[in-house]
């Protein structure tokens, strides 16, 4: 992977009405350090080529995928979503086939508890992926930085966290493209709408870009947040061959999240389980 860049993010101010506490998660709050403004005067002539426009997609083809069924909205967080043949579209094989590995991604981030999490992945040589908001890419290049560095792949999950189907086709593509301006060559070729809510409009628009949409086959509704031992329990009812499980890294305290991963990491090794980066997000 390659370094990501700065020049040129923030380029969009875009602002959304924020949606209420929701499915996946709450909206991401404010940045705390007050820098997701500050840079957007600082746009040079010499930045990079912009990430996110390549049409080359990571895996299958997404077009055939009738992404509103199963789509799930801002306003039921059970089931999950998951429109039918997301999953083998995205992986090239169906879940069970896919032998002992996990697919860990974490969303809402990068934000406060991303360091421990990256250090507890490091310490058990666990890949995973992040689906990070545009905003708090900006706010922390940093730790942006050490998610690539570290080896694991990052996805786009939107500027700040808008439930992407309110929105118009061209308010889609423009909330898509800034957090891809934002990470740079570090993004890799896939998203997760916020909240898992996606339609046929989403679901084209990102594929488009050349970002695969990623569900989740199980979650810790970690968000809410619940306590450590409940994430843990969870976690290892999701358990089962390529399943792609959702915790998250941002979006308010998760201490819990981080917790909960001190004890998932040796479980899954010793069951033999082998976590990788989405295959899409390369
Ligand atoms: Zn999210």
């Amino acid at each position: 992977m390659i370094k990501p860049t700065w020049a040129g993010a923030g380029l969009l101010a875009l602002v959304f009405a924020a949606t209420g506490c929701t499915a996946e998660q709450k909206p991401v709050a404010p940045t705390a350090n007050g820098a997701t403004t500050s840079q957007e005067s600082e746009s040079t002539g010499t930045q990079e080529p912009e990430a996110g426009v390549t049409p080359s997609l990571g895996v299958g083809d997404p077009k055939g995928i009738d992404w509103d069924s199963g789509r799930g909205t801002a306003a039921s967080p059970n089931p999950d979503p998951s429109p039918s043949g997301w999953y083998p579209a995205a992986f090239g094989s169906k879940a069970k086939e896919q032998g002992k590995t996990l697919y860990l991604t974490l969303d809402d981030g990068p934000d406060a508890q991303t360091p421990a999490v990256l250090r507890l992945l490091r310490k058990h040589s666990a890949q995973a992926t992040f689906f990070v908001v545009g905003k708090q890419a900006e706010a922390y290049p940093d730790l942006l930085g050490d998610i690539n560095d570290q080896g694991h792949l990052i996805g786009n999950h939107s500027w700040e966290h808008a439930d992407l189907t309110t929105l118009s086709r061209s308010a889609v593509l423009a909330d898509l493209k800034a957090t891809n301006r934002v990470v740079g060559t570090a993004m890799g070729g896939c998203m997760r709408p916020p909240f898992g809510a996606i339609n046929q409009m989403v679901g084209r628009s990102a594929a488009s870009m050349g970002l695969f949409p990623i569900m989740w086959t199980g979650q810790a509704w970690d968000w809410r947040p619940p306590a450590s031992a409940d994430i843990v329990a969870d976690m290892k009812r999701a358990t089962r061959p390529g399943a792609v499980l959702l915790l998250h890294d941002g979006g308010g305290d998760r201490s819990n999240t981080v917790s909960a991963l001190r004890t998932l990491l040796p479980y899954w090794e010793s069951l033999g389980y082998t976590l990788k980066g989405v295959p899409a997000c390369e």
